[in-house]
């Protein structure tokens, strides 16, 4: 078992280089899940050090998706806390003083080599098959050289020194122990040659000075898990435990891709998926609950969530699951509460909303059928405006149009006889049926042109429904405009 009697604390350490990935979003979820299970800290990192490829409004947008579907936070750079700053890029001082002391430890050096060469060597490893990796030529310089050609002003970077061959076993709490050869790994840089730390470098001394017992991250990180290891080992520290989640893969087997529009947690918002759909979502992918219950709320989750359910085997994106999972949170909701989240789409799309209870009739009309907020859109433009309609439509199977007309004269003049505070859908379906038993008249041959004059639909809810959600003159109009 990974969690030991110390107090747990986790952090999610996203960089802000594009907008929240889903499966950022899970790692940060199963993170919090682990520590809020644990009785302990989560903690907000936000690690800026790759400046070029910093997007402007990053920081903003992810903590406003993470609050958005509940994921909260002990220490942060909004909530602060003892280990602070906890925004990489105020932290350099930091960093200078670590890197300094493990130069003069001899873990690592300075690298003066300029790009040209390295570009040269590169173009050389490739001609040769061989993987591109620094040769360590400035590895043999000695401290008092190093320090030196520094003080000239000469650009360098940091790079650690890793040991020349031998094994090395580092342990993950879902894999097990993972052997790797130390001959296959590059001296990589851990300071930049403007002085800014690599993630490689920052992201081990924070979590160490941030007194991080356990890290959950993405399974892409497990090629730099050997060098985050031996950079511990090098500054003689104990490092986290390390729970590295499963892939992530669409249907097909393949990666997520933001081409196919998949990624985004900020998309899925935008086009009206709920955060409890999202959260349920994002719980199962690589997490296997004991039971066979598929709803998980996030309080049920913070109680159930265990490590002993999590896998090391790809977990799969399923977007039919996820609108199944939405679908079922949009009916939990009511007509008031999912009328609120569909306003926005509806003001969006033009549609005039004349009362509030008419737009929870017609929200009523839709939910069932609703996968997303945003088809509401789409399931009520009927009721919103007739669209034009073939005549022919109103015709029940062989039925004459002429036909199909005189009946719905015959119902039009019954409805309209019908007082307004009357006009409910079980007062209308009860009388229309009963006038219809009685004058032995077929419920088809009424019924469907009554439903096609009020919607303009081939297929529609029914008519009782509809015309209550319109109101009896909405409903009038609709069947004069079928007679002509
Ligand atoms: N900054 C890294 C990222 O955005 C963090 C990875 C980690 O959790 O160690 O993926």
């Amino acid at each position: 078992m990974c969690f030991g009697k110390n107090k747990v604390r986790l952090r999610f350490a996203p960089s802000p280089t594009g907008f929240l990935h889903i499966g950022n979003l899970r790692s940060a979820l199963f993170g919090y899940l682990l520590t809020k299970s644990q009785g302990g800290k989560f903690i907000l990192r936000i690690e800026d050090t790759d400046q070029k490829r910093e997007v402007t409004g990053a920081v903003d947008s992810l903590m406003s998706i993470l609050s958005w579907v509940g994921i909260e936070f002990d220490e942060g750079p909004k909530q602060g806390g003892s280990y602070a700053p906890y925004i990489q890029s105020e932290r350099s001082k930091i960093y200078q003083k670590l890197s300094t002391q493990l130069l003069n430890a001899g873990k690592a050096y300075r690298c003066f080599c300029t790009e040209e060469r390295l570009t040269t060597m590169r173009a050389e490893q490739e001609a040769n098959k061989k993987a591109p990796r620094y040769d360590r030529l400035c590895r043999n310089l000695s401290l008092a050289e190093s320090n030196r050609r520094a003080q000239t002003g000469e650009a360098f970077v940091v790079r650690q020194a890793i040991p020349f061959d031998g094994e090395l076993v580092v342990h993950d709490e879902l894999r097990g122990d993972i052997k790797f050869k130390l001959s296959d790994l590059d001296d990589h840089v851990l300071i930049k040659s403007n002085g800014i730390p690599t993630y490689q470098f920052a992201n081990i001394v924070d979590d160490h000075l941030m007194k991080i017992s356990h890290v959950t991250r993405g399974d892409e990180w497990l090629p730099s898990f050997p060098k985050n290891i031996l950079l511990y080992q090098a500054f003689g520290w104990t490092p986290p435990k390390f729970i590295h989640l499963p892939l992530i893969l669409n249907k097909t087997g393949g990666k997520l891709s933001k081409r196919q529009g998949d990624v985004y947690v900020e998309d899925y918002r935008t086009k009206g998926y709920l955060p409890e759909a999202i959260v349920n979502f994002c719980a199962l992918l690589g997490w296997h609950p004991k039971s066979e219950q598929e709803f998980f709320s996030l309080k049920e989750l913070k109680k159930d969530f265990s490590i002993t359910g999590l896998g090391a085997s790809p977990a799969v994106f399923d977007i039919e699951k996820l609108d199944y999972f939405n679908s079922h949170y949009l009916r939990q909701k009511t007509l008031a509460e999912l009328s609120n989240l569909c306003q926005p789409f509806l003001i969006q799309a033009g549609y005039k909303i004349s009362t509030q209870a008419q737009l929870e009739k017609f929200i009523s009309l839709a939910q069932e059928r609703m996968k997303k907020i945003s088809d509401v859109v789409e399931l009520t433009s009927f009721l919103f405006a007739l669209a034009p309609y073939e005549a022919n439509l109103l015709c029940w199977k062989t039925q004459a149009l002429e036909t199909a007309k005189n009946n719905l004269r015959e119902l039009r003049d019954e409805l309209q006889n019908i007082s307004v505070s009357l006009w409910t859908k079980e007062y209308l379906e009860k009388n229309v049926l009963a006038w219809l038993k009685a004058g032995e008249r077929k419920n088809g041959d009424y019924l469907w042109p009554l439903r096609v004059a009020l919607s303009g639909l081939k297929n529609s809810p029914g008519p009782f429904e509809i015309a209550d959600a319109l109101g009896q003159e909405e409903s009038l109009k609709r069947l004069e405009k079928a007679l002509k």
